[in-house]
């Protein structure tokens, strides 16, 4: 017998694929906060400690076709929207307690991703002990570019990460300087959570973040994996 709803549920969020017409189901968003030292300093820490992770809903994906610009309407309740340019991984094979060494098996392909941020909100549940979705979990939070396969991906540690702001540069790094490696990631996360196909993993952002006004382009690129653009705009 066919499962029959009160209302349709809503469509699968989803990613579309590089040089593909299918599209990449998203599950979870995890993302893993303060894993570049020079970022955790400006933040106010050390950049010595274990990972921690944070999550996003799954509809929060704001995909961008390729070559185009992505629009994401500037959102409520904030006045200091913070870009946050980041490696995601996505996972295309589950599992729980997956060990560093046989990580990379579970990962489906990568993208390059913006972790937007109402950093104001974030910062007062910091101070009162709340929680960060609203900071960190709205509605379009997570732009994402299309993603590529991992046979056809080509990253390591002098991969460049960097994000240009209106053509002028605000992050750069490069994905060595990562505090925890992705297997090292998924071994971690995959301790607290059972991982799935169609898990989208933010790896965390480098030095640089700031806020955006509406009008603002954002560039994103990360050597080998592919590029993303956005371009903030009123509601
Ligand atoms: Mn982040």
């Amino acid at each position: 017998m066919t499962t029959s709803f009160v209302f349709p549920p809503a469509a699968t969020a989803s990613v579309p694929v590089q040089s593909s017409t299918a599209q990449f189901p998203v599950h979870r968003i995890y993302c893993v906060g303060r894993n570049y030292v020079e970022h955790a300093i400006e933040m106010g820490h050390s950049g010595r400690e274990a990972p921690f992770f944070f999550m996003k809903p799954a509809d929060a994906v704001l995909t961008v076709a390729e070559g185009t610009t992505g629009r994401m309407r500037y959102p409520t309740l904030t006045a200091s929207l913070h870009h946050e340019l980041e490696l995601v991984v996505a996972i295309g094979k589950g599992g729980r307690n997956i060990r560093a060494a046989d990580a990379m098996g579970h990962v489906w392909g990568y993208a390059v991703g913006l972790d937007m941020t109402r950093r104001d909100l974030q910062g007062e549940a910091k101070k009162l002990g709340r929680p960060w979705c609203i900071g960190k979990g709205f509605d379009e939070s997570a732009p994402i570019s299309t993603i590529r396969r991992a046979e056809d991906t080509t990253i390591g540690p002098d991969s460049v990460i960097r994000l240009d702001v209106n053509g002028a540069k605000r992050q750069a790094s490069t994905l060595g300087k990562l505090i925890w490696s992705v297997p090292e990631i998924i071994e971690h996360l995959s301790t607290a959570w059972e991982l799935a196909p169609g898990d989208l993993i933010f790896t965390g952002t480098p030095e640089g973040v700031a806020a955006v006004e509406i009008g603002d382009t954002l560039e994103g690129r990360i050597e080998g994996v592919g590029s993303l653009k956005v371009e903030i705009v009123a509601r």
